[in-house]
């Protein structure tokens, strides 16, 4: 296929930039403990200075996949497929969940929202990043509220972004895994001063699993 079709295909969803694909647990959030498939687009923005996938944001370094190869994947392993990146909302998640959808397959979504929510999701994370603020209407949408807090003054961010969610919504305050030591007190006694929150860590990495 020459450059100019694979971009084309890139650019409606049918082809998207594959960082990596594995079976795992999910660590974090609502759905710490459970099975699920991991797929990790490629692509991201955001810059937030302590990422921990920063190979992840050059897309050009990801292979454009075809979707289809890309079901054929998630349907070998497990019922919940976690898509992750990078910041999969950079490209229209629209066909991807579609078909996953079409396997009867429980979708998950990890996203800044700092572009357009597109896909069917059974479950939204959303992560905000101060870089990037949220767009559109994911706040409406949003399953869950996860907040990284690197240090105090992101509780005051934190507490900004749960002005704007929905009231369903669950929150979570994460400490960012490079500073855990010294945040993660913060957090605890900001969650026992505030039970909206809740705390969420990072299992997966306690684990020794990716
Ligand atoms: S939004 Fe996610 S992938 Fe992008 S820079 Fe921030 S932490 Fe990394």
């Amino acid at each position: 296929m020459v450059l100019q079709d694979v971009m084309h295909l890139v650019d409606k969803g049918k082809m998207l930039p594959l960082m990596e694909e594995f079976y795992t647990i999910q660590g974090e959030g609502f759905h710490k403990g459970t099975a699920a498939y991991f797929v990790r687009i490629g692509g991201c923005d955001v810059g937030c200075h302590w990422c921990d996938v920063k190979e992840s944001w050059n897309a050009e370094t990801h292979p454009p996949t075809e979707i289809e190869q890309i079901v054929v994947n998630a349907t070998k392993s497990s019922d919940t497929i976690v898509i992750t990146g990078g910041e999969p909302l950079t490209w229209d998640m629209g066909p991807l969940t579609k078909a996953l959808k079409n396997q009867d397959l429980n979708i998950h979504i990890e996203t800044s929202g700092a572009y357009p929510l597109t896909g069917i999701w059974d479950w939204i994370c959303l992560s905000p990043k101060k870089n990037k603020l949220p767009v559109g209407d994911i706040y409406d949408k949003a399953h869950e509220l996860k907040v990284i807090v690197y240090n105090k003054h992101d509780l005051i961010f934190a507490e900004e972004q749960a002005s704007k969610i929905n009231d369903s919504c669950i929150l979570y305050l994460q400490p960012e895994w490079s500073v855990r030591e010294k945040v993660t007190p913060l957090i605890v006694d900001y969650v026992m001063q505030h039970p909206k929150w809740k705390v969420s860590l990072q299992t997966h990495k306690y684990l020794n699993i990716p």
